[in-house]
């Protein structure tokens, strides 16, 4: 469908209020959103065919310019704080209205799509874009309609995504000239100022992740998530750059999803339509799937080129650490289609301990579970999020709360019921440091991660021997086929040992300060998880 004269389909942009603009172009293909982008200067074709685009000034997301409107609808629900920052609904309507008008003598892309692979709990999406590549992005990341369903498509949720409007903060009540501000009761997003596409990801997956909890009393989770030849299911937990994307790419298994899943009595499901992959130093040999999606189609953003050719280097970062690729999950040939598998059999969750303390795979019981699931352990370096440049520690309730609208506690709640009625194994795997923290040790190889998370699966570490950490309190097994058996207790990797346990003493009494503000949360069960150790402070 190209440019509209036709009524009903401006009609279809009226909620917005949008009642003119220079040109409105809907749903077009991606090689007509690749011709777009080139024409408009938005970006430059690599030689795999991907499109090259850069995100401008913002090469993340800015969460401290995330709103929620708050309003009769939101008031008792959300949870109001530094994640959740309220936006007066007023000042969203004259937002969205200064929006509109801004809009008036430019082309627009619109793009209906859906999200949630799961036809019970789907989410009926419309995005307008004035970057041609954003439309682009939109295609490959959330689920794509059949032909036949565009004409009477009628969106729950709507995106208004302009990159090159700037709002007023003195007079539009946000922090900043960029925002995303989160609408429930109109259904609306609205996005301005900045440039990079995941705010409209992530936008949507806050907007799940109270719907689905909050109205079909279903789980939401912030994982990756593929499943084996005999069907088991696998998730992944961890916060931004721990390896969900990276691991949940296995040849041996089928991908669902990279990033945002729901759980339910009887199925794990994605919400997207595609992947958003980390590329900073990207192989072909570490990374096969992920380096052979990044086809026409494909987007790469804010890489650099070898001098003189049309060839991605990706180890160039003078952008950003932050370097991504977005394509669509037909883009991995082994991708599960529909995105829907059982329940997990065996769930992950992974840390970049910066420290070199957590051991690189180790197995918990039900009380660690709960406890590591609501601590949301890792450590940050630099990435997706502004201003962060150096690694520090970081505890994210559930493994993604800058993306939860409700308090931690009732995802924690659900998670713990699923541990109770189904049986699962769950592992707590360090993607981060080994031999000495950052700066002293250095990376878990990554055939290492694959091969300890292959042994999980197919059940060698079944049978083997673990001994307990001492502090942590989690089962570490003494061998793993593939991997070297001396890495697998971290405290042999560190040169000095009375260092080590130094190290892992403090990370310890981090864990134990951070989860104090659940304490009327957690019962003597969870409490059970805890690391073992005195804390006075
Ligand atoms: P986000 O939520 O931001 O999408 P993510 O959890 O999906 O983050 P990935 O995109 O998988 O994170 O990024 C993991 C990065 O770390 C990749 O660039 C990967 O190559 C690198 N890496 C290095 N060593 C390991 C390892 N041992 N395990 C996993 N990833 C590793
Ligand atoms: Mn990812």
């Amino acid at each position: 469908m190209k440019e509209s004269e036709d009524k009903s389909l401006i009609a279809g942009l009226d909620g917005l209020g949008i009642k003119e603009a220079k040109e409105i172009l809907w749903n077009l293909n991606p090689a007509e959103l690749v011709e777009e982008a080139l024409k408009n200067g938005e970006g430059l074709l690599a030689d795999t065919g991907a499109l090259m685009c850069d995100t401008g000034k913002f090469t993340g997301r800015s969460p401290k310019d995330r709103f929620i409107v708050k309003d009769a609808k939101t008031a008792d629900t959300v949870w109001w704080g530094d994640i959740n920052i309220p936006f007066d609904p007023e000042r969203f309507d004259q937002l969205q209205h200064k929006m509109v008008d801004f809009l008036k003598d430019r082309k627009l892309y619109v793009r209906d799509a859906y999200a949630v692979a799961h036809p019970e709990y789907r989410l009926n999406l419309r995005v307008v874009n004035t970057q041609a590549w954003q439309n682009l992005f939109c295609h490959n990341m959330f689920l794509r309609l059949p032909q036949e369903e565009l004409q009477h498509h009628c969106p729950a949720f709507t995106i208004l995504c302009v990159p090159e409007f700037k709002a007023d903060p003195a007079v539009d009540g946000t922090r900043q000239p960029n925002f995303a501000i989160i609408n429930f009761t109109k259904g609306i997003i609205l996005i301005g100022g900045t440039g990079y596409a995941g705010e409209i990801k992530k936008g949507i997956f806050s907007v799940l992740n109270y719907i689905l909890p909050h109205e079909k009393n279903t789980l939401s989770m912030h994982c990756s998530a593929n499943v084996g030849a005999k069907g088991d299911t696998a998730i992944y937990f961890g916060l931004s750059g721990t390896g969900k994307t990276t691991l949940s790419a296995d040849p041996d298994r089928g991908l669902i999803g990279d990033d945002e899943h729901g759980w339910t009595a009887d199925s794990v499901f994605n919400f997207e339509g595609g992947c958003y992959a980390k590329v900073v130093d990207l192989t072909r040999e570490k990374e096969p799937e992920i380096w052979d999606a990044i086809s026409f189609g494909a987007i790469i953003e804010n890489t650099r080129f070898q001098e003189g050719t049309r060839t991605v280097d990706y180890t160039n970062t003078t952008v950003t650490e932050n370097t991504r690729t977005a394509y669509p999950i037909y883009h991995i040939p082994n991708a599960v289609e529909p995105s829907i598998a059982g329940t997990p059999t065996n769930i992950f969750f992974l840390t970049a301990d910066a420290f070199g303390v957590i051991p690189p795979i180790s197995r918990l019981n039900k009380s660690q579970a709960m406890y590591h699931f609501i601590s949301g352990y890792t450590a940050k370096v630099a990435g997706t999020e502004m201003g962060v440049t150096e690694p520090v520690t970081t505890f994210s309730a559930c493994f993604g709360a800058a993306f939860l609208p409700l308090h931690p506690t009732k995802y924690a709640e659900m998670f713990g019921r699923k541990m109770e009625e189904q049986h699962v194994n769950v592992w707590l795997v360090n993607t981060g440091w080994t031999g000495g923290a950052y700066g002293v040790g250095s990376r878990m190889k990554l055939s290492y991660t694959r091969a300890m998370i292959t042994a999980a699966l197919n059940g060698d570490l079944n049978e083997v021997e673990y001994h307990q950490h001492p502090i942590f309190g989690v089962e570490m097994p003494v061998s793993c086929p593939n991997v070297p058996a001396e890495i697998l207790n971290p405290r042999n990797t560190w040169q000095d040992k009375e260092l080590y346990d130094a190290a892992a003493a403090n990370l310890a009494s981090k864990f134990v300060q951070n989860f104090r503000k659940y304490a009327d949360f957690a019962n003597d069960e969870i409490l059970a998880g805890a690391p073992r150790i005195e804390v006075t402070a």
